[in-house]
């Protein structure tokens, strides 16, 4: 069997992004190099993205072949990819150990905005997710999470301008990848991504938005709520039963206190399940008086799923109520509909595909 770069088995080697700026000169010491090549290698493989050693093309021939041979650069590969009427591209990309995630590219008006997976698969089992269904296969290291960024930067050949981390997974259950990935993205020698425009979205890992209070960046904070009624919640989202609505609503007033930034609370409208008005009225209970805004999604057909979407009219009259009661709430386009855009549905019908 014959295997390309990128189906290396992982692990024969450290992947060059995994290792700290300090490794990475002290094996430049060991080959005898001088400092400056670590600024230069690292430039290749955070600032350009670099697919492999041979790209580097201010490195003499020698050092590029001895640093193949001593560390890998695992660039991941892309498998299939969609492409929206609304112009959004939606990849399904595989790392060097076989595993796949998914990621978006969304364009607009001089914007790129980039939605990344954290994890391939995801435990937290939410009943309306494609994603949540088929359990997790593992964590993604904060360079897999930084390069899908940088695929679909290359991919649009265009600054990302914003990154939510809204595809598989639940990054706080992967919290320190994710904030190294963030840092990496936010930093000037990375992607240069203004930190208000780099988004972590949870669901509700009360422990975890604690500490992301304390982070000293301006990072963005969504939150999927789904219900403001703990029986519901508990049944869409049996992952965290454990937090109670009452204790997530302390935390994300600590939050707003530590911190004064507005965070966002995801609402997906599911006919029957979340959109009555008593579901509407502990919303808004919720909310009231405090700093939020709230997306109300238009929830994504999910293959086999009995949730069925609510109406347009039901979700404007969601937003109506809301604003009623000072709480800012958007109904969020939903972009690349035509594509499958909901969580792990393009893994999902790709995995079919291969089955077959
Ligand atoms: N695990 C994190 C982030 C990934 S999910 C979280 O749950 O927040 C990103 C968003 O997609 C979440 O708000 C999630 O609730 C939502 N989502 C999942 N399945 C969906 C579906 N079928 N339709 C609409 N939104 C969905
Ligand atoms: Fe995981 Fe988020 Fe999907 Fe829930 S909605 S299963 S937390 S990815």
């Amino acid at each position: 069997m014959q295997f390309d770069k990128n189906d290396e088995p992982a692990g024969a080697r450290a992947d060059i992004r995994s290792l700290t700026h300090g490794q990475l000169l002290s094996i430049l010491e060991e080959l005898g190099q001088p400092k400056f090549r670590a600024k230069q290698i690292e430039e290749w493989i955070w600032s350009k993205n670099a697919h492999g050693f041979d790209e580097m093309s201010n490195l003499p021939k020698s050092l590029r072949e001895t640093l193949s041979e001593r560390v890998s650069l695992g660039a991941a590969k892309e498998l299939a990819r969609q492409v929206s009427g609304d112009g959004s591209r939606k990849y399904l990309l595989r790392f060097p150990d076989g595993v796949s995630v998914e990621c978006v590219g969304m364009p607009g008006r001089g914007r790129l905005a980039v939605c990344a997976s954290s994890q391939a698969g995801c435990a937290m089992g939410c009943a309306f997710c494609a994603t949540g269904a088929a359990g997790l296969t593992r964590s993604l290291t904060s360079a897999e999470i930084y390069e899908q960024v940088m695929h679909v930067r290359d991919d649009f050949n265009e600054r990302v301008t914003s990154v939510v981390l809204m595809g598989q997974g639940e990054p706080f259950m992967n919290y320190d990848a994710t904030m190294a990935a963030l840092r990496r993205l936010n930093s000037p020698e990375g992607a240069g991504i203004g930190a208000r425009h780099l988004t972590v979205s949870t669901c509700g890992v009360i422990p975890m938005i604690k500490r992301f209070a304390n982070e000293p960046e301006q990072f963005t904070l969504a939150v999927s709520l789904h219900s403001a009624v703990q029986k519901t919640r508990d049944a869409l989202m049996p992952g965290v039963r454990k937090y109670s609505l009452l204790h997530l609503y302390d935390i994300m007033g600590e939050y707003v206190n530590k911190t004064g930034r507005r965070p966002t609370y995801e609402y997906a409208l599911i006919r029957g399940v979340n959109d009555s008005e008593e579901e509407l009225a502990s919303l808004c209970d919720f909310c009231r008086g405090n700093l939020a805004h709230v997306n109300i999604i238009q929830l994504n057909n999910v293959k086999g799923s009995r949730f069925q979407p609510a109406s347009a009219e039901r979700a404007q009259d969601f937003v109506r109520r809301l604003s009623a009661v000072g709480v800012e709430a958007t109904v969020r386009n939903s972009r690349g509909a035509d594509i499958d855009a909901a969580c792990g549905q393009l893994k999902q019908n790709m995995d079919g595909a291969q089955r077959g």
